[in-house]
C-alpha cells in the first residue's frame, strides 16, 4: 500500500486504510504473534498432540482446585481468608475433601482417561496455522464460546431440575452439598461430565475459533466453573467486577445450591432474569461490611 508523507512514519509496521477523509491504522501483525511463534517453534509436537487439550483442561482443573482447597484448609484459623467465605460458619472438612476428590478421581480414571486414549488413537494431530489470531478475535472468541456454553448449560440444567427422573438419575449427586466448595465443581455424574466436556470441545468448532482461542476458552471455562463453586466472594471476583450484576459467579451459584429451583445459568444472569428464576443471594461478610460502610458515607 502506498503512503503519503504523514503516513510514512507508520508504513514500516502498519497497514493504513481510508474511509472518506479519515484514515485508520491497523497493526499488520497480531499482538499475539510473537507468543504464538514462540509456542510453535518450541512446543510444536506437544501442541499438535490430540492429548494436549485434555492435559491442559485436567491440569488447570487440579491447579485451580488445589489453590481453593489450600484456602479452605487455612480459612478456619485465618480470619483474613474466612471473612471472604459466603458461609464463614461452615468449614470444609477433610471428609468433604476426600469424598469429592474420590468421585473426581474415579471420573477421571473411568471416563476421561479412556476418552483421552481414544482421542490420541483416532484423532488426527491438530494443525497449527502460521498466523496467530488477532487479539480482538482471541478475546471475543472466548466471550462468544462462554455465552454459547452458558445458554446450552442453562437449558440442560433447567431440564434436569424440572424433570424428576433426569434430576434423580443425573444431577442429584451434584446437589449433595448445600454450601459448595471448589471440589464440588466436578462432583458430577458421568452424563453431566460428558455434556460439559462435549460443549467445551464443540463450541469453539461451531464458532470456527483459532486453536489458540480454543485452548484459551478451555482454560477460562475451567477457572470460571471452579470459581462458581469456590464458596468465596472476593473483591476481585468477576461478579464484583462486571457491572449490573450481569455475571452470576460464586454468589449466585451458591444460591442455586441453597435454593435449587433458581439461578440455572452457570455464568451470566440474563437467562434467569428472562426466565424469572433469579433469586436473592448473599455476599461474604467482608463485602457486606464494605457495602454497609459505603451506604453510611
Ligand atoms: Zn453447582
Ligand atoms: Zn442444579
Amino acid at each position: 500500500m502506498t503512503c503519503n508523507k504523514l503516513q510514512t512514519i507508520y508504513c514500516g509496521t502498519f497497514h493504513a486504510f481510508h474511509v472518506e477523509n479519515v484514515s485508520f491504522d491497523l497493526p499488520e501483525e497480531s499482538l499475539l504473534q510473537p507468543f504464538w511463534n514462540y509456542l510453535r517453534s518450541n512446543y510444536q509436537d506437544t501442541l499438535r498432540s490430540p492429548l494436549f487439550p485434555i492435559v491442559l483442561s485436567v491440569s488447570n482443573y487440579f491447579l485451580s482446585v488445589a489453590l481453593y482447597t489450600f484456602l479452605d484448609v487455612l480459612a478456619p484459623r485465618w480470619n483474613c481468608i474466612n471473612k471472604y467465605k459466603i458461609h464463614p460458619e461452615k468449614s470444609v472438612s477433610w471428609n468433604n475433601i476426600w469424598t469429592t476428590l474420590g468421585v473426581t478421581t474415579y471420573n477421571h480414571l473411568v471416563y476421561i482417561f479412556p476418552a483421552a486414549v481414544g482421542q490420541w488413537y483416532w484423532r488426527p494431530s491438530t494443525p497449527l496455522p502460521k498466523d496467530a489470531p488477532g487479539l480482538a478475535e482471541f478475546v471475543f472468541g472466548i466471550i462468544g464460546c462462554t455465552i454459547l456454553f452458558d445458554f446450552q448449560f442453562y437449558l440442560w440444567h433447567l431440564l434436569h431440575h424440572k424433570i424428576g427422573w433426569l434430576y434423580r438419575t443425573f444431577h442429584a449427586i451434584h446437589h449433595q452439598y448445600y454450601e459448595p466448595f471448589s471440589l464440588v465443581t466436578q462432583y458430577l455424574s458421568a452424563w453431566e461430565l460428558f455434556c460439559v466436556g462435549f460443549w467445551t470441545t464443540v463450541d469453539p468448532l461451531i464458532l470456527q475459533c483459532h486453536c489458540l482461542t480454543t485452548w484459551g476458552f478451555m482454560v477460562f471455562n475451567i477457572w470460571i466453573s471452579t470459581d462458581d463453586h469456590c464458596g468465596y466472594d472476593f473483591p476481585w471476583s468477576l461478579h464484583n467486577l462486571i457491572p449490573f450484576g450481569l455475571w452470576g459467579g460464586s454468589i449466585k451459584h451458591d444460591a442455586h445450591h441453597q435454593q435449587p429451583h433458581t439461578n440455572f445459568a452457570p455464568f451470566f444472569s440474563h437467562w434467569d432474569w428472562l426466565g424469572g428464576t433469579s433469586s436473592a443471594h448473599c455476599h461474604s461478610a467482608a463485602l457486606k461490611d464494605r457495602s454497609t460502610k459505603r451506604k453510611r458515607q
